[in-house]
């Protein structure tokens, strides 16, 4: 791979430190005698403490017949500074690569950070090929397997996992296996359909370095796919496989989710009629409303309702339509609800939210065998502000801000329709 197509074009004001290295075992590698430098190799590279001149003195052997006179020796110090032909220092190269691949930063913002913070200017494109060589020697580095041996030593049995990732549909599919006691990506492969075939040679891969590691494999954990059941079957024959928790959940929950759905059909077939029971609130409001209209003589009454507001008319009429139709409006909002997860299922949310109506209905009958009129609009008033704001429109609301929302609106912000239910009832 070629780094650094363009050469660097520094400043001519550049201010840069200088660094002199030499050669540290002078012996002639052929011959042994002592060698002598022969030329001076300058680079210039960016640091994170600024720019660097490095000058680098080269040796070859006296001896004009020895090969180590045709040769020249750098300063074995010097890759310790910068890979060859970089215009940056490792720090910057591994500063660079911990920005994308720890803090997943873009190219662009590690540009500019790299500008704003140390002052170094390298293209887009540059950062990008040292981003793609830093890839390629990390996987190397994570494969290595004197690296890997050394992580494992103190490790008497390992646990294998297997998993496709699909970050976009109709993409490849990234295999991954994970060592679980080390918390360590083995290595991951992108594979086009995810057949037994394109799968069993990552598990046969597993084997090899579980072998190389001399390690017995404890448990292999997955998603069950097929492909996966089959390979560690073939490879692992007495290792035991398992469902991974989040798999495991997510399947257990399939039926259970079925099930659900299920009675969610059930509740709706049982609670149904909303819209006649409206039409037949709103004709009646409507009558009401005519009758008033008829009979009073007052028009300033008239003139008092807002205009583009329908139902305030007839709510100044018939006070109980307005709070049918609100109980009417919340459980068409529960019947829709298909929020939920596998832990909360919608179906059960939706006989929960639906029981809360009927306790809500019943505590209205209730007070009103007991309570005088005017008592009686003030529960109603409550109990629809509190049902509306619970089932209301806004279905994503969770239980927590509902419940709050309920206690602070039930009495200091009434809904409009029960606003008017509280005013016209107490001047009856
Ligand atoms: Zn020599």
């Amino acid at each position: 791979m070629e780094i650094g197509r363009m050469p660097y074009h520094w400043p001519k004001d550049t201010d840069f430190a200088l660094l002199e290295l030499d050669v540290l075992d002078r012996d002639c590698p052929f011959c042994g005698r002592m060698m002598h430098i022969c030329d001076h190799r300058y680079r210039h590279l960016h640091t994170l403490e600024g720019p660097v001149e490095m000058v680098c003195k080269l040796n070859h052997c006296p001896d004009t017949s020895c090969p180590g006179h045709a040769k020249t020796k750098s300063p074995e110090v010097e890759i310790t500074i910068a890979l060859p032909k970089m215009a940056i220092g490792w720090d910057v190269f591994c500063w660079i690569g911990h920005r994308r691949y720890s803090r997943h930063w873009s190219i662009t913002q590690i540009e500019s950070e790299l500008w704003d913070d140390y002052g170094i200017k390298i293209s887009a494109d540059s950062i990008g090929r040292y981003v793609q060589r830093y890839q390629v020697m990390l996987a190397a580095r994570q494969e290595d397997p004197k690296v890997l041996r050394r992580q494992y030593k103190s490790v008497d049995e390992i646990i294998l996992s297997i998993d496709g990732l699909q970050p976009e549909k109709g993409h490849e599919t990234l295999y991954v296996v994970r060592e679980l006691t080390q918390k360590r990506v083995w290595f991951g492969e992108a594979l086009i359909s995810g057949t037994a075939d394109e799968v069993l040679p990552l598990i046969v891969k597993a084997k090899k370095w579980a072998e190389s590691l001399n390690k017995k494999v404890a448990l292999w954990l997955s998603d069950r796919q097929d492909a996966f059941v089959t390979g560690i079957a073939a490879e692992f024959p007495d290792v035991p496989h398992r469902y991974c928790d989040n798999h495991f959940l997510r399947d257990v929950a399939k039926p259970v989710l079925e099930a659900d759905s299920h009675a969610k059909v059930q509740m709706r077939k049982k609670v149904r009629g909303l819209r006649k029971i409206e039409q037949a609130v709103r004709k009646r409001q409507r009558v009401e409303a005519e009758a008033v209209a008829a009979n009073d003589a007052e028009p300033t009454k008239a003139a008092a309702v807002p205009e583009g507001s329908p139902a305030a008319p007839a709510v100044e009429v018939n006070p109980v339509g307005a709070v049918v139709l609100d109980y009417c409006a919340a459980v068409r909002g529960i019947l829709n609800d298909d929020q939920g997860g596998p832990l909360h299922p919608p179906g059960l949310r939706m006989a929960e939210a639906l029981n809360e109506v009927c306790e809500s209905i019943q505590r209205n009958l209730d007070e009103k065998k007991g309570g005088s009129q005017r008592s009686n609009s003030t529960v109603w008033q409550a109990v629809s502000t509190e049902v509306s704001t619970k089932f209301g429109p806004n279905k994503r609301r969770s239980e927590a801000t509902s419940k709050t929302s309920r206690k602070s609106r039930r009495h200091s912000i009434p809904l409009a329709g029960t606003a008017r239910i509280a005013r016209s009832s107490s001047s009856n």
